[in-house]
């Protein structure tokens, strides 16, 4: 019983680690968007930040979960995970 409670506190520190991380990118690709949106900017440039922030791009790491590719790596690198900063930012 101990090791239960144990193990469901640990998943519950996690999925709070994964929301903060999830919270923090949200916050920098609002704050790109911001920064993009209050200037004289091609239609598909705010289009593709919109899609960015709405984590709506079709990356390899959706596409994977979404059962559309074999893998969710970085088709670039192939290191890292497909997601929208690493696309974007790295
Ligand atoms: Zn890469």
């Amino acid at each position: 019983m101990r090791t239960l409670i144990i193990f469901f506190l640990f998943l519950t520190l996690q999925m709070d680690s994964i929301k903060l991380k999830i919270q923090e990118e949200f916050t920098q690709l609002q704050m790109i968007f911001n920064g993009f949106s209050k200037g004289q900017f091609n239609e598909k440039v705010k289009f593709l930040l919109w899609l960015a922030l709405h984590q709506a791009l079709p990356t390899n790491s959706l596409r994977h979960a979404r059962g559309l590719a074999t893998s969710a790596l970085c088709p670039i690198c192939n290191l890292h995970e497909d997601t929208v900063l690493h696309c974007l930012r790295d």
